[in-house]
């Protein structure tokens, strides 16, 4: 097991940054949830207070523009950042920027890293991750369909894509594609860097998700890609390599949405506890009913449960390890508390925890998608099964303390 503590130096910017949750994203979440002009030009003004406070892009180190301080220290902050569906916009450390940045900050070429991975990191532009397919399983990337031909010294790819999160108003998209279809299966894929500008991108509409449309940020688009041609020396890392980056990308990609979780399951925890001691039902409050102080005591358990994985996912990443089994068993427990700890506090807020007048309707529908991107939890579950049965047929067993077989 990693060592898990807190720093002093993270017990202080944790301050820092829960000072700026109070004053700067709290007060102001009914304005950005209108998601209008104003909410847009509000984020702006918001991102100047935090880089002013020197906790801008906290997923990434100084060397490529942020401020962070590695994995663990990520995920003392994050759980607090994550409490507010905007604080990671507001904070530049939302999903898919901050996988992508990972993925262009390790491969990019130096050309690369600067025309995309400085503005992005800056926060001057924003990008999408346009993987999923509506005709192919998501699950099994295998067979994927879009192609990327080679013709001279460009890529002309063609295929259809959804739920490519935020490619509305996005600067460019990362995009898979087969680049060479006779490869063994995990050799097939690229991953491409295609400016939304490109003759032949086209963002067809942002797909409602559970009634929300959103905007720009917060939409998940069918894109269109036909003959698209973008030079060569688009290609992130070699062509081939699109499977193993991928990995790569969405191993921290998961655990920076857990750890975002962490802060969800906590705001919800809090507001149940607080409701339940004051709603008064047959003759007290709800919080002396024994079904109730189970949902508390249940949801208490299983949130640190959640925080200790993701530590000790996070120090495993810190300390070079790929923490593959980990990272799977983290996202799919975790997803699944978060959606328990979410239902019992909308449960115990009774009508009211379904309306706009607390975070909890927005953060129901937010749980129910966790489930699901960056793998289904039948996925994950498979990836940990896999690997933990197959010590087991070679004559090991799984040792939790090493988290490999022995
Ligand atoms: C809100 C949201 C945002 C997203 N953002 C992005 C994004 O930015 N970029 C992107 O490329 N994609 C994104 N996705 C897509 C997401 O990654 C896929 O939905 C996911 O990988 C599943 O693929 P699928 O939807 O094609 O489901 P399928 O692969 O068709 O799977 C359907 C169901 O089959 C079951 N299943 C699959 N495999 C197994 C198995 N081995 N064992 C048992 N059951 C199994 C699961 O229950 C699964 O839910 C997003 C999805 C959502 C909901």
């Amino acid at each position: 097991m990693a060592v898990l503590a807190m720093t002093p130096e993270v017990r202080e910017l944790r301050e820092q940054v829960r000072d700026l949750m109070d004053r700067l994203v709290y007060p102001n979440e009914p304005r950005l949830d209108r998601e209008d002009d104003e909410a847009e030009a509000l984020v702006k003004e918001l991102r100047a207070e935090v880089r002013a406070a020197g906790l801008w892009a906290p997923h990434i180190g100084p060397e490529a523009g942020g401020s962070g301080r590695g994995f663990v220290a990520y995920a003392f902050l994050n759980e607090l950042i994550g409490r507010s569906a905007w604080a990671p916009l507001v904070f530049g450390c939302q999903a898919p920027d901050a996988g992508n940045a990972e993925i262009l900050h390790l491969y990019g070429s130096s050309e690369q890293r600067r025309r995309w991975l400085a503005p992005l990191v800056a926060g001057d532009v924003r990008s999408f991750f346009s993987m999923t397919e509506p005709e192919v399983s998501g699950s099994d990337p295998t067979g994927l369909r879009t192609t990327a031909v080679r013709d001279g010294d460009d890529w002309v790819i063609d295929g259809h894509k959804w739920f490519s999160s935020g490619a509305e108003g996005a600067a460019f998209g990362i995009v898979m594609a087969v680049t060479d279809p006779a490869a063994e299966p995990h050799r097939r894929m690229s991953q491409i860097i295609v400016p939304v500008t490109t003759p032949g991108v086209e963002i067809v509409r942002a797909i409602p998700v559970l009634g929300h449309r959103g905007r720009g940020w917060s939409t998940h688009c069918e894109v269109r890609y036909t003959g698209v041609r973008v030079p060569l020396a688009n290609t992130v890392g070699e062509p081939g390599d699109g499977f193993r980056i991928a990995q790569k990308r969405l191993g921290p990609g998961r655990i920076h949405h857990v750890m975002r979780w962490l802060g969800q399951m906590q705001r919800a925890f809090e507001l149940m506890c607080a409701y339940a001691l004051g709603r008064q039902a047959f003759g007290g409050p709800l919080a002396g009913k024994q079904t109730v102080q189970g949902w508390v005591a249940d949801s208490a358990a299983e949130i640190q449960a959640c925080r200790l994985l993701t530590l000790d996912a996070a120090a495993r990443i810190d300390q070079g390890d790929e923490a593959r089994v980990e990272i799977s068993a983290v996202k799919f427990y975790a997803a699944r508390v978060l959606h328990d700890v979410v239902d019992r506090a909308v449960q115990v807020h009774g009508a009211l925890g379904l309306t706009d007048q607390t975070p909890l309707a927005r953060m129901y529908a937010d749980a129910r998608a966790a489930r699901l991107y960056d793998g289904p939890d039948e996925v994950h579950r498979m990836v940990v099964s896999r690997r933990v049965l197959r010590a087991f047929e070679q004559g090991a067993v799984w040792d939790f303390a090493e988290g490999g077989p022995r």
